[in-house]
């Protein structure tokens, strides 16, 4: 037991249709919480759940310091991770997923190092076992695009299970944009940072809850809010393909000089209308992603609206609100 009692800790965690975990994580996690420090804070975002998530959370309510924010509808992990570090009061705050593939123990080890001077520590799953070849495979080529491209260094398999100290939290908060992709995000504020690895539980009930169209687009704007690459690429590639084009050109001028007209050779015509066609098609899409990311982030709606906050009150050392509640709803 190395309680400390000026530490303050805060733990954001994001659910969505987790009744049959929710209340086992909570005891828990309070437990192990309990060990590191006297006074903390379980900040709990409800995603929009549709099952009894929430009255399983409220059921908590009265034995542990646990806030629940209920945001109005589904708005995804991000925003509702947002809304959950927009709404802790926490010296340090630790963000974690609710179905302990994020193992609860790996806790003491986040703040070991936070003790030791770094401002955020995040926690690298060791290996991704539990994941099938293709989504690994995937998610490998996808981080290491985003690497080559971006300019930041956005690690490698690093997840949302991450500690970080109040100024990292802080500056986070001054990043408004819509199109929120986190693991970009923390990369981008920089800070004093340690990685540690753990080995990726199972999920302890259902499947995850990110369908592989989620994904793709969290993928789609990790790469469009973080790189301008795909953009310049195109461009390139219309150069190049232009240049081939003006060669061919003079080749096909001289040749009906030399050796008169050829009629057959509508496959090749066929063949170049049909590949300028998908070319020009894939430019506008990757236009179209980046005036879409513009498009939502001018009409500036907010990333998450909360239904309601509820609490019994058992949070002791609660820092002055000032600081959090401020600027919450972004
Ligand atoms: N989650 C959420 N909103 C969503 C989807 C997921 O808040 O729209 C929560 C979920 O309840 C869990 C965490 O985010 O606590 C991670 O979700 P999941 O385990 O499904 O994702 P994975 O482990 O596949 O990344
Ligand atoms: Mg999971």
């Amino acid at each position: 037991m190395n309680a400390e009692s000026d530490l303050f800790l805060s733990c954001v965690i994001p659910v969505h249709n987790e009744e049959k975990l929710i209340g086992r994580f909570l005891q828990q996690l309070s437990a192990k919480l309990q060990e590191e420090t006297n006074s903390y804070e379980i900040v709990i975002v409800d995603d929009g759940s549709n099952d009894c998530t929430v009255d399983q959370i409220r059921n908590v309510l009265p034995e542990l310091p646990v806030r629940l924010i209920r945001l109005s509808r589904n708005f995804g992990k991000e925003a509702a991770l947002t809304a959950g570090l927009n709404k802790a009061h926490g010296k340090i705050v630790i963000t974690m997923d609710a179905d302990f593939q994020h193992p609860i123990d790996v806790i003491s080890e986040l703040i070991a190092n936070w003790r030791k001077g770094y401002q955020m520590v995040y926690a690298v799953q060791h290996s991704r076992v539990h994941e099938g070849i293709i989504k690994r495979t995937i998610t490998n080529l996808f981080y290491r695009f985003l690497k080559l491209t971006s300019g930041i260094d956005i690690p490698i398999n690093a997840g949302d299970f991450r500690l970080m100290d109040r100024d990292v939290v802080e500056a986070i908060k001054k990043l408004s944009e819509r199109k929120r992709f986190m693991k970009g995000i923390y990369a981008w504020v920089g800070f004093n940072t340690k990685s540690i690895t753990f080995d990726v539980g199972k999920r302890a009930d259902g499947s995850s809850r990110w369908n592989k169209l989620k994904l793709i687009n969290l993928a789609l704007t990790g790469i469009t809010s973080f790189t301008e690459l795909p953009l310049r690429m195109v461009a390139l590639l219309g150069i190049f393909i232009a240049f081939l084009a003006v060669i061919f050109g003079l080749y096909i001028l001289g040749s009906t000089l030399l050796f008169g007209s050829h009629v057959p050779g509508w496959p090749t015509l066929i063949d170049i209308v049909a590949f300028m066609g998908g070319l020009q098609m894939f430019a506008i899409g990757v236009l179209g992603e980046y005036i879409a990311g513009i498009f939502s982030e001018v009409k500036r709606r907010p990333v998450y609206i909360i239904a309601s906050e509820e609490s019994e009150s058992k949070i002791k050392n609660k820092v002055s609100s000032s600081q959090s509640d401020s600027q919450s709803e972004v």
